[in-house]
């Protein structure tokens, strides 16, 4: 049997293909199974000192995502042995990867595509996993999906459980078993009792921080010593009834050398503008996120230390300073121009590809595999789910063989 903890980017498709193909798989998932349109309860906080976003819940981190889907790091995997395009190509068709449809590009994402465009930035429309016929344009899309019209790990979740897979939800892996090298079960935690599944295979895909602490309980005290997070600001300001907020979130992107940059509505933009009158109906905001350094490290209660470089800071800088150019050539007063605090929400490097695992994903003990974000060599500065799920089926196909 084969054992799969989490139910996120790696776990999901992992899950389906197998379960498709007549393997016997058990997942384990630590949070409960939800409605999409309820994911916006199960936010989780790593740390108390870095903003870094998760949730637990069926479909892991994907839930609330934007369902941007980008290719990442393809070359720079090349060098670790490890060729998606065959996988990028099939995921890409599984989930219907297409740049956001003309009739769900609001007023405030075209202004960003046109002013991109005439500043001679690399623009284009966002490629997403959405279902255009049925979103709502609610902007809700980092709530979960009122409308459930967003692409989730949930829904591979559901086609391995219809193929016969079993899925056990509210139970937290703690442990790997091995004997003699070799994988035997996993223990986990369910309603304060603690389990033993015994597993020919195990494949953590609990994300980065989940996937680190279950690799130091099994004897793996190497991961998590570094860490990337993708950092990120919104920035914006103030433009009068551009009615923002209520539009499907990220449908642009400017691709910059060091950063990436999408229309992204925030909130928290409006208590920088000193004027009572403002509404979120007049805020058109973007995000801004580079790559960054795996500098920083998971300790063991799972909170997370991240440490900035120069070079960081200068990529953030770089995207800040072009991103406020695109709002004011959008129309948007450059004297309100503010900024969010600098979050994260793409952990990743703690058990890296050449270092953890091999190029087929595998660590030290025979046949306990890591398919999440834990294994990117090296921060994308991108959205990464789509690098996932291409590592993911390609794992599967691996597994397949064996
Ligand atoms: C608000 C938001 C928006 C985002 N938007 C995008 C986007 O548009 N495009 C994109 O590419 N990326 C996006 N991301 C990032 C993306 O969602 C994550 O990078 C990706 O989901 C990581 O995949 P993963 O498999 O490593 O972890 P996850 O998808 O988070 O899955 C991990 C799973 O493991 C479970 N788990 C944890 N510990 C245990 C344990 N001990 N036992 C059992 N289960 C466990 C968790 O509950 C979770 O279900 C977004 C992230 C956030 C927070």
């Amino acid at each position: 049997m084969i054992v799969i903890a989490g139910t996120g980017a790696g776990g999901g498709i992992l899950a389906r293909e197998l379960a498709l193909n007549g393997f016997e798989v058990t997942i384990l998932e630590k949070g409960p199974y939800i409605k999409s349109k309820d994911a916006f309860n199960y936010y989780d906080k790593y740390s108390e000192d870095v903003d870094l976003l998760t949730t637990t819940c069926i479909g892991g981190a994907t839930i609330v995502s934007m369902s941007n889907m980008v290719r990442a790091l393809d070359e720079e995997l090349l060098d670790y042995d490890v060729d998606l395009s065959e996988a990028y190509e099939y995921v890409e068709k599984l989930i219907n990867v297409h740049q956001l449809d003309d009739s769900h590009i609001g007023k405030g994402t075209q202004a960003f595509l046109d002013a991109g465009r005439e500043l001679g930035l690399e623009t284009l429309k966002m490629p997403k996993a959405i279902r255009e016929e049925d979103c709502i344009q609610c902007g809700k899309c980092a709530f979960g999906c009122p409308a459930d019209a967003k692409w989730s790990g949930k829904d591979f979740i559901d086609e391995a459980v219809e193929a016969g897979a079993t899925l056990i939800c509210e139970s937290e892996v703690t442990e790997v078993l091995e004997e003699n090298g070799r994988v035997c079960g996993i223990k986990y935690v369910k309603d304060n009792v603690e389990e033993i599944l015994e597993a020919d295979k195990v494949v953590l895909s609990a994300g980065a921080i989940g996937s680190t602490l279950i690799l130091r309980n099994s004897g793996i005290s190497e991961a998590g010593r570094e860490i990337f997070f993708d950092p990120f600001v919104s920035v914006g300001g103030y433009l009068k009834d551009i009615n923002f907020n209520t539009e499907v979130q990220m449908g642009g992107l400017v691709v910059g050398e060091n950063f990436v940059l999408s229309p992204h509505f925030s909130s928290f933009i409006r208590a920088n503008i000193p004027d009572d009158n403002v509404t979120d109906a007049d805020i058109l905001s973007i995000m801004v996120k580079t790559p960054d350094e795996c500098k920083g490290y998971v300790d063991d209660d799972g909170d997370v230390v991240k440490i900035n470089t120069i070079t960081d800071i200068r990529y953030l800088a770089e995207g800040t300073a072009t991103a406020g150019f695109i709002l004011e050539r959008a129309g948007v007063d450059p004297k309100t121009i503010g900024s969010t605090v600098y979050r994260g929400a793409h952990p990743g490097g703690t058990a890296k590809i050449g270092e953890i695992v091999d190029s087929n994903l595998e660590t030290e003990i025979k046949n306990l595999f890591v398919c999440d974000a834990s294994v990117l060599p090296i921060s994308p500065g991108k959205p990464p789910i789509l690098t996932i799920l291409a590592l993911s089926k390609r794992l599967a196909d691996y597994l397949k063989k064996e």
